[in-house]
């Protein structure tokens, strides 16, 4: 017998018993509606077999981890139809992602949205076939010549065999596919299912191999929910950033400049600016001092810091390795540049916490099928900051970046929508990292302590840490629900060490300062999209680019209307005037799907009365007040970045 701990009770079981039979002692309802298991804390299939006391967790689709595991088999559930409406066609992957599922497939033939139909019923009457889904692993030879004929699986299979990886598969039915799981235990546990777009993917997303096709769909267990989430997606395709935020005319892209670089026009620069002196005046407050570093080097400092090896592929490298004397590399981080000016001269302790900030334009080579608008973009803007420290002083300086990280999403109006996630090494993954494993289990045991005692609730990312240290990520959902991170605070005692940064401490001896590496806002550019989608352009009035229309009722209220517009933007207010000569009605409109906070309007009557009349954007006509009552209301608000 063994003894199973299902959230604080315990029960028996015999010896060998399945999670799914665990799941079934509970209660039916639990068992029909189980998804995946955590064992021990580690996320596991419902078929996994029970040997030892252990504790165990139940996951359903109310938890990530169970949604994962609901899509994934519906994305199975998308396969096997496809392989009987079209035999032949070869299938890459198919996982769950964070809205959803998709598989990346080489059909006989390129289907259309228009085949989507066909296909979702085919998928249906899986569903209602209720078929029991199995898994079973394979030694290399065999799992080979099981998915004879499918290229991306062989490929697949040989490379999970030389990383010593078990060759599992799930079948169900007619249908077998290499899959780690873990899965659902019937194809009828799905119930409501909707595919949603095909798309053009890279095999690998790399463009020199073949293009697949993409079908993306999404499942619920119940219609009423997959109804309610397409109403959402409806509304979230309203708010994209990619396509609000070209109508407002905050940003643009164009051929000849490339994918991936968008262009800021003057209303997305002024937010942009705005948030900017925003972040550098709080850095400064907080003991922040700023540098200014350059924007490329030579490949020498990048083979110090270990992005010339470890990183290499993700940089834009100026002139040819081969041929010339000097490579440079234009920098897709700051850290390397700060610390040369940290090494500008000989640091004491009494010099720590040294906190340097830093506005960073930097540059990564992303593949081009990935640029999306202004979150896929190959160059941004961050406010990157590195602070040298002693050990004793990291805990400390570790909880005023997150206050500061804090502070600045709070403001933002962003702070409801994050989470967090600890990011860790991949063990099983050496080459991707620098240092030893000892040095990561102290980096990590030290994050892991500071998280715990400032009681910040994470999930754990595996392999998700920089190649020289452990991460805190912030991550925050855009419209559709897909995960990014926004802000990110690391922890790095080995990059110090390569660089050869020392201070003298009090005893008198040589020792290696910790390194914070973080940011206090997301790059600009991304921080932008979010806030466009969080607010649907209709930005709080600090931030808004234009913050008062002016209109005029006829054109013989615009010398008054002028004037009232030299006193506020004596007061650093950002107005425009709309003096076309369209009816009043027709300029009111306009302004509100330009989004602006407020518009003055000016007649006769407010020209004898001395006052201005006042439309707020949410509610409407306000009356008539004088210019300094006007003030007066916007001034505070627009001091305290009150978010309406
Ligand atoms: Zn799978
Ligand atoms: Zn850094």
């Amino acid at each position: 017998m063994i003894k199973v701990d299902l959230k604080g009770s315990e029960k028996e079981f015999e010896n060998g018993v399945s999670v799914a039979e665990v799941a079934k002692s509970i209660g039916m309802g639990l068992y029909k509606s189980a998804c995946a298991a955590k064992v021990n804390g580690e996320v596991c299939d419902l078929r996994t077999v029970l040997n030892e006391d252990c504790k165990v967790e139940i996951l359903t689709f109310d938890d990530k981890e169970g949604k994962k595991a609901y899509w994934h088999t519906a994305s199975h559930i998308m396969a096997q139809a496809v392989n009987r409406l079209y035999p032949g066609t070869k299938f890459a992957i198919g996982p769950a992602v964070d809205n959803g599922f998709y598989y990346d497939m080489e059909l006989p033939q390129a289907i259309t949205n228009d085949d989507l139909a066909k296909i979702e019923a085919e998928m249906k009457k899986i569903i209602k076939e209720d078929i029991e889904i199995e898994r079973f692993e394979l030694p290399v030879a065999e799992a080979l010549a099981l998915m004879k004929g499918q290229d991306y699986k062989e490929e697949l299979i040989r490379e999970h065999a030389a990383e010593g990886e078990h060759i599992s598969f799930y079948k169900q039915g007619d249908f077998t596919d290499l899959c780690a799981g873990p899965h659902l235990m019937r194809t009828g546990n799905v119930k409501a299912v909707k595919l949603t777009s095909i798309t053009g993917a890279y095999w690998r997303g790399d463009a020199s191999n073949k293009m697949l096709q993409r079908l993306y769909g999404i499942a619920f267990p119940k219609q009423s929910l997959l109804e309610e989430h397409l109403t959402m997606m409806e509304e979230a395709k309203k708010r994209d950033h990619n396509k609000l935020g070209r109508e407002l005319e905050l940003f643009t892209t164009s051929d000849v400049i490339g994918q991936g670089l968008p262009i800021l026009l003057p209303k997305g620069a002024r937010i942009v600016q705005l948030l900017q002196r925003f972040v550098e005046d709080e850095e400064q407050r907080r003991g922040w001092l700023l540098t200014k570093t350059p924007f490329m080097a030579k490949s020498d400092l990048y083979k110090i810091s270990g992005h010339w090896d470890h990183y290499k592929d993700g940089m834009f490298v100026l002139g040819d390795e081969e041929k010339d004397k000097e490579v440079f590399a234009l920098r897709p981080m700051t850290c390397p540049f700060q610390y040369q000016a940290y090494l500008n001269r000989k640091r004491s302790y009494r010099d720590l916490p040294l906190r340097y900030n830093e506005t960073s334009t930097l540059f990564r080579n992303e593949a081009s099928g990935e640029m999306h608008g202004l979150i896929r973009v190959r160059q941004f803007t961050i406010s990157e900051g590195h602070l040298m420290c002693t050990p004793e002083q990291l805990e400390d300086e570790f909880r005023k970046c997150l206050e500061l990280a804090i502070f600045m999403l709070k403001t933002l109006g962003l702070y409801e929508d994050v989470s967090y996630r600890f990011s860790q090494w991949d063990p099983n993954d050496r080459a991707k990292y620098i240092g030893t494993e000892e040095q990561w289990n102290e980096a990590q045991g030290l994050m892991e302590r500071i998280l715990n005692h400032l009681e910040i609730p994470y999930e754990i990312g595996i392999g998700e840490a920089a190649f020289y240290g452990p991460k805190l990520d912030i991550q925050i959902k855009n419209v559709y629900g897909k995960e990014d991170t926004l802000i990110t605070i690391q922890i790095d005692q080995m990059l110090a060490e390569q660089f050869g940064m020392v201070y003298t401490d009090k005893d008198g001896k040589q020792k290696t300062p910790c390194i914070i590496h973080r940011t206090s806002i997301g790059c600009y550019e991304r921080t932008l999209a979010l806030l466009i989608e969080k607010y649907a352009g209709a930005f709080p009035l600090w931030l808004a680019p234009v913050q008062v229309k002016l209109l005029p009722i006829a054109d013989r209220h615009l010398d008054y209307l002028y004037e009232v517009k030299k006193q506020l933007e004596d007061k650093g207010f950002r107005c425009e005037v709309d003096d076309r000569s369209e009816k009043i009605g027709y300029k009111i409109r306009e302004a509100q799907l330009e989004k602006v906070p407020y518009m003055v309007v000016v007649g006769d009557k407010d020209i004898e009365n001395n006052t201005i009349s006042i439309r707020k954007r949410k509610e409407g006509d306000l009356g008539a007040m004088t210019v300094e009552q006007f003030l007066e209301k916007i001034v505070p608000d627009r001091d305290n970045k009150v978010i309406d």
